[in-house]
């Protein structure tokens, strides 16, 4: 299905978003480190809807920050009620990392909450650089500033450059679900695999790695050195009130 833009502004006017989380778990204890966010639309006629259904269309209409804001705010609500050093990962579209107001909203935001900005980490893809690099990158200092974490999504797809994690202050860096997913067929996706986690300990970021599905993958990213994982094999992303369950006994691989 087609979702319009008038669609999309009766579905925010009628709040049917929500943030769904997924977890993130430290691969070498198998412990909970955090969520992700991830945007759903509990449509009235459609069920729910996937962001391929909405986020590009939200770009373009310049609702995205209107719909971030309303993640964070239902996500910092409910971490009050999470173990304090669980993380939570949300993902900024490329050019909302040109707006200069996206490091006070989030601030104003967590503030209402009590919120500490070091429990949160802003993942974003790397053609948020394309446009202008000096601009994402004073976003991102600015929101570094706050205490933020930084994350380098979907590392290796798209035009990845070194340049940009010379450029920019990142700590985390995110190995695509596409690699992951070939590491345990193809000896060059495994090796690809190993010089990005090599990449990133020599940077200094942690390195986690995506859509881990299978016990056998846990097993060689962690042999590998990656840190942490995501992915079905730890869990789906689930509504809210599912996340008590989920903390008190956290994923199992
Ligand atoms: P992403 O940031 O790379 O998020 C990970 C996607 O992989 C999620 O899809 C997640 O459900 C899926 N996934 C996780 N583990 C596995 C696995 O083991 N196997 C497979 N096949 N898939 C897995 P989702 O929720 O459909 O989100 C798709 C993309 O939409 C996200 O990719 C992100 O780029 C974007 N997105 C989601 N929420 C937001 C948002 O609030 N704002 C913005 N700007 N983009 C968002
Ligand atoms: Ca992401
Ligand atoms: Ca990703
Ligand atoms: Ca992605």
């Amino acid at each position: 299905m087609r979702v319009g833009a008038d669609e999309l502004r009766r579905g925010l006017q009628c709040d049917e978003f929500e943030p769904f989380f997924q977890p993130i778990v430290t691969l070498c204890t198998g412990e909970l480190a955090g969520f992700e966010i991830l945007a759903r639309w509990r449509h009235p006629e459609h069920g729910i809807l996937l962001p391929d259904h909405f986020i590009a269309l939200a770009e373009q209409d310049g609702t995205i920050g209107s719909l971030t804001g309303i993640l964070l705010a239902r996500a910092f609500a409910i971490a009050g009620s999470l173990p304090p050093h669980l993380r939570l990962s949300v993902n900024i579209s490329p050019h909302q990392l040109h707006d200069f107001l996206l490091p006070p909203q989030i601030e104003s935001l967590a503030g209402s909450f009590r919120f500490p900005l070091s429990r949160l980490v802003i993942e974003i893809t790397e053609s948020a650089f394309f446009d202008n690099l000096e601009h994402a990158r004073a976003v991102t200092l600015e929101l570094k500033k706050l205490g933020c974490r930084i994350a380098l999504d979907d590392f290796g797809t798209g035009y990845s450059s070194l340049l940009h994690l010379q450029a920019l202050p990142f700590d985390e860096l995110k190995i695509d679900r596409s690699f992951v997913h070939s590491m345990t067929k193809h000896r060059e996706s495994r090796k690809i695999v190993s010089a990005v986690i090599g990449l990133g300990q020599s940077l200094g970021l942690a390195t986690i790695a995506e859509g881990v599905s299978t016990p056998e993958e846990a097993g060689l990213l962690l042999g590998l050195g990656c840190e942490a994982g995501q992915g079905w094999l730890f869990g789906k992303p689930v509504p809210a009130d599912q996340l008590p369950a989920l903390v008190q006994t956290p994923p199992q691989p």
